[in-house]
């Protein structure tokens, strides 16, 4: 077998690089129970050339040529555009750049129905779709062979997602073009399609109404921490990530998809030209720096990607960065996520539970979490400093 089908199924990114290249049209995708989708191979179609194979990143993972790597933490100046962004606004302030030559830009977006896709957008008004971090799986479609397209035709193309979304462009098109660009993510995985809309599911029933916004980095609630917000046509309701059971089992590594689990692209070798990052460990290396409009960090992975950055470079405040300083406190960049046992767990009655019944499982989503959360948060505003050294001290006594 000289196909896809040999690939093991927990390494497959579901990037569809091997849909759209058979020239057969015998690969399609289909959904699992948990909401991952994977290919499946129509033999009587199939004629074993192996080019779905060669074009697949995860038979033999994307490498780039060496550079000398560079990298630092930045934010933009323009508060605007730090506040509509997740981090620093590097994304967007590139991605504008982009546009403003002539280009298009690929990234991750809603459609009406809330769910996430790769999408292109050719104008600067259309960017907002793309800002902003959807914690879910984002389906790339056909946009492999629509950036293909626009390649072709000498247009500029910037397309960003996860590693593996750009490890999989990369395979696909096969070889370097001079007007594509990539940005990539650091990323430490995804949950499902399935299971996102179970939680907006469950958010609908609580709400009274269908929902129409889902946010998971708003700025105005909560600085550039992991909060958001959810919308009905009439109501908003603010989303602590520690108080709600969709979020916290994401940052708890409980729900991604299992080839996040052996991710090859939580590395310093990146496939992207920029990557960009989350950075509020900043203050365990600038204990005074204040990051609470937005920070990123961000690589520089090629001289593409240092061309682009000189291009945006003077509209950010800039902190260079050795690699050596940070690394240790951004696991992704050593190593993918460990897959904790629960996650067998947590899929389990997805497609069997009422909404209500599948979040009542999670510890988040019972009223008890709820006080004590509240409770500690009190208890810990109206504890004089004294009496918290003096507790932290015997716990660390304890410990030892
Ligand atoms: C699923 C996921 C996991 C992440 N994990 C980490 C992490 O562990 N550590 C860390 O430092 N940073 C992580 N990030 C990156 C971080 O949250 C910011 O997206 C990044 O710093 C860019 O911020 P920004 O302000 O430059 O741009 P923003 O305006 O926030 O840009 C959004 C960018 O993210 C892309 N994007 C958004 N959602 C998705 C998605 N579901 N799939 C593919 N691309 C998407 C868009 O295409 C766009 O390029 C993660 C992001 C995502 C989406
Ligand atoms: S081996 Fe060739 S024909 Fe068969 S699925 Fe792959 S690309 Fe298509
Ligand atoms: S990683 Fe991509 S190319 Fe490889 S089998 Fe999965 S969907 Fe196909
Ligand atoms: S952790 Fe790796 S495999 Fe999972 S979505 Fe991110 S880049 Fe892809």
């Amino acid at each position: 077998m000289n196909s896809v089908s040999i690939i093991d199924r927990k390494k497959c990114f579901s990037c569809r690089s091997c849909v759209q290249v058979c020239p057969n049209n015998a690969i399609d995708m289909q959904e699992n129970r948990e909401g991952f989708f994977y290919p499946r191979l129509n033999e009587s179609k199939c004629v074993d050339c192996g080019l779905c194979l060669k074009h697949c990143p995860s038979f033999e993972p994307y490498e780039q040529n060496d550079f000398e790597k560079s990298s630092c933490a930045v934010w933009v100046k323009d508060d605007r555009k730090l506040f509509e962004s997740s981090s620093g606004a590097l994304f967007s302030a590139v991605a504008e750049k982009v546009l403003e030559n002539g280009g298009v830009v690929f990234g991750a977006a809603y459609n009406n129905d809330l769910f996430v896709e790769q999408i292109c957008i050719e104008n600067i008004n259309e960017l907002y779709k793309l800002k902003g971090s959807k914690y879910v799986e984002s389906t790339t479609n056909s946009t492999y062979s629509e950036v293909l397209a626009y390649l072709k035709n000498e247009k500029k193309v910037l397309y960003s997602g996860t590693p593996c979304q750009i490890a999989g462009l990369k395979k696909f098109l096969d070889k370097d073009y001079e007007n594509l660009f990539t940005m990539d993510l650091i990323c430490h995985g995804v949950p499902s399609e399935r299971l996102f809309h179970k939680y907006l599911e469950w958010q609908s029933e609580q709400l009274g109404g269908k929902i129409i916004y889902c946010g998971f980095r708003d700025k105005d609630v909560g600085g550039c921490s992991c909060n958001g917000k959810i919308k009905t046509k009439t109501k908003t309701k603010t989303v602590l990530s520690a108080l709600d059971p969709y979020y916290s089992s994401f940052i708890r590594c409980e729900t991604y998809r299992e080839s996040c689990y052996s991710c090859p692209y939580s590395s310093l070798k990146r496939p992207g030209d920029i990557t960009m990052g989350d950075f509020t460990e900043i203050t365990e290396i600038i204990p005074e720096i204040d990051f609470s409009k937005g920070l990123s960090l961000c690589i520089i992975d090629t001289k593409k990607g240092q061309a682009l950055f000189n291009l945006i470079k003077d509209s950010f405040n800039i902190i260079p960065l050795e690699f050596s300083q940070y690394i240790s406190i951004k696991s992704n960049l050593q190593k993918p996520s460990e897959r904790p046992d629960v996650r067998d767990f947590v899929y389990s009655g997805i497609l069997e539970l009422s909404a209500k019944k599948f979040f009542k499982r999670f510890k988040e989503a019972s009223r008890f979490y709820f006080i004590r959360f509240y409770s500690r948060k009190i208890l810990s505003k109206i504890t004089p400093a004294f009496i918290k050294k003096f507790v932290k001290r015997i716990i660390r006594g304890k410990a030892k």
